[in-house]
């Protein structure tokens, strides 16, 4: 490999890379919105292929073909996860790939810890203290990102509890070791041993693994968004390790924007910044996850098809509130062919998306997005709560802590706080869910089942929303 220093200074070389952090800028700029997603798509796609080409032909590759294997498998193996992986088993899959990413990021800074004449990081026959100082955080962001990120998966994937699991002592623990780990990282700049590195990379697995199973349920959307940002940061030092500035750029810019997404979904579940971002630090501990069952023993009422097919036709504003069931279901085909039918009955038609409805960040939008659900009858919590009290029907598709009014009343519920759907206001609530006893991602049991003004339509969303359909067709 030719020494990096000397492409840096490549002005070729900086322009291609200052390309396509461009690209990645307009990339950004562009999934901001689902109008401009897939344009930001391909900007993103070009700024890649920008920085991989120019790569590969400026560096002195050893051999290309190991890396066109490497790139084989690797895509080949997204390939194939790509085309199979269930919708909703989309936040699990992400959560694996950060850990890949930060995984990355410490088997690169081993690498240049254990050659670094291959890396041009040698000064006077020793790293050069800074590139010390570069290894040491990337080596740590990655092994956090990577053990953070197994945690969230097998807490996504339902392979470990949800539930919050409150270590005594945990900030002190915490705060002691991401000192340590601090205090490492500069005394290996006076010493390059390896018992340091090596003791710096344990500390990080640990302390990504503790920051993340305080975590509770309701608050793994803020999780989620969190490791994309430390992924981001992890592979930004993975570029000052190899003197890539694409790398950087996109790191920082991926590091950035998760950061702002994480605080975008900590205002969206009322929670501080500070406290997700060190590991439920400030939790009182309490809003366990609830007994996992609704209280069936409660009066409440059971609607048909053509009980909310009438209604709705009969309405002025119907409210659409979708959440995890309609992905579950993939019911939005067929919600939306709902749609159309009210609209042409005069009905006006609006979808609400909670910030933390479904499993990811913008898991309704994507979905409404594919079953072309016009942009403008899709507004978001804070610009629609306030109709429901002038809306004739709120309809829940397979949501359920997004409208759960515990959130604002019940001081122990794990939800409290986080801002929900007032739905309640609304003259008649459909709430489509398979059955009473099933209860919503954080397992509490929900009042608004048993309103006066609520009829459960117990069934499978999708079979629900076509015998909907029917009715309204007939
Ligand atoms: P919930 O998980 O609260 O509720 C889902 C509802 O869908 C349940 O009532 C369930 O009841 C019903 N359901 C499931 N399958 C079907 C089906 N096939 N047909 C009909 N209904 C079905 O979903 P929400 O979207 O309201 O809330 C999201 C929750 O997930 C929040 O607590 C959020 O914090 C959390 N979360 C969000 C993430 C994100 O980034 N958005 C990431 C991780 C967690 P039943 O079983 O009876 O059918």
């Amino acid at each position: 490999m030719l020494p990096q220093a000397a492409h840096a200074v490549n002005p070729w070389v900086a322009l291609a890379y200052l390309a396509a952090g461009v690209c990645f800028i307009f990339a950004l700029r562009g999934l901001s919105s689902p109008a401009t997603s897939r344009k930001g798509n391909r900007y993103g796609m070009a700024g890649m292929l920008i920085a991989v080409v120019t790569t590969l032909v400026t560096h002195d590759i050893a051999s290309l073909l190991e890396i066109v294997i490497a790139i084989a498998i690797g895509g080949g193996i997204g390939f194939v996860i790509a085309r199979k992986i269930a919708m909703t088993d989309m936040p699990q899959l992400v959560a694996a790939f950060h850990s890949l990413v930060g995984m990355a990021a410490v088997l690169v800074g081993w690498a240049a810890y254990l050659n670094p004449a291959a890396f041009d990081i040698l000064i006077d026959g020793v790293i050069s203290p800074v590139s010390r100082v570069e290894m040491g955080l990337g080596i740590a962001i990655g092994a956090i990102t990577f053990s953070g990120s197994v945690i969230a998966f097998l807490k996504l994937a339902g392979k470990m509890s949800g539930a919050p699991i409150m270590l005594p002592g945990r900030h002190v623990i915490n705060l002691g070791t991401l000192a340590a780990i601090l205090a490492l990282t500069v005394y290996f700049t006076a010493d390059q041993s390896i018992w340091i590195i090596a003791v710096i990379t344990v500390l990080a697995f640990v302390i990504g693994f503790l920051l993340i199973i305080p975590i509770g349920g309701a608050d793994m959307p803020v999780v989620v968004s969190m490791l994309n940002s430390y992924s981001g940061w992890a592979a930004a030092a993975m570029g000052f390790t190899l003197h890539n500035t694409a790398m950087i750029i996109t790191g920082a810019l991926v590091g950035a924007s998760g950061a702002i997404l994480s605080y975008i979904m900590c205002r969206a579940m009322n929670r501080s910044f500070v406290s997700v971002i060190a590991g439920g630090f400030g939790a009182d501990g309490g809003g366990d996850a609830g007994d996992g069952a609704a209280k069936v023993d409660r009066p409440w009422k059971r609607g048909s098809a053509e009980d909310a097919a009438f209604l709705m036709k009969e309405a002025g504003q119907v409210i659409i509130i979708p959440g995890y069931g309609m992905a579950v279901a993939q019911a939005q085909h067929v919600l939306r062919e709902m749609g159309d039918l009210l609209k042409e009955a005069g009905v006006t038609v609006k979808y609400a998306i909670h910030p933390v409805a479904g499993r990811m960040p913008g898991h309704m939008n994507v979905l409404l997005a594919e079953a072309n659900v016009p942009y403008d009858e899709v507004f978001e919590l804070e610009d629609i709560n306030g109709e429901f009290s002038q809306t004739d029907v709120a309809f829940v598709i397979g949501a359920n802590d997004v409208v759960n009014p515990a959130a604002r009343t019940d001081k122990s519920s794990p939800i409290y706080g986080m801002p929900v759907f007032d739905v309640e206001k609304a003259k008649t609530i459909f709430f489509i869910k398979r059955s009473m006893g099933g209860v919503g991602y954080s397992g509490v049991d929900n009042d608004v089942f048993y309103m006066d003004q609520t009829m459960m339509l117990l069934s499978d969303a999708k079979k629900m929303v076509e015998q909907i359909n029917k009715a309204l067709a007939e």
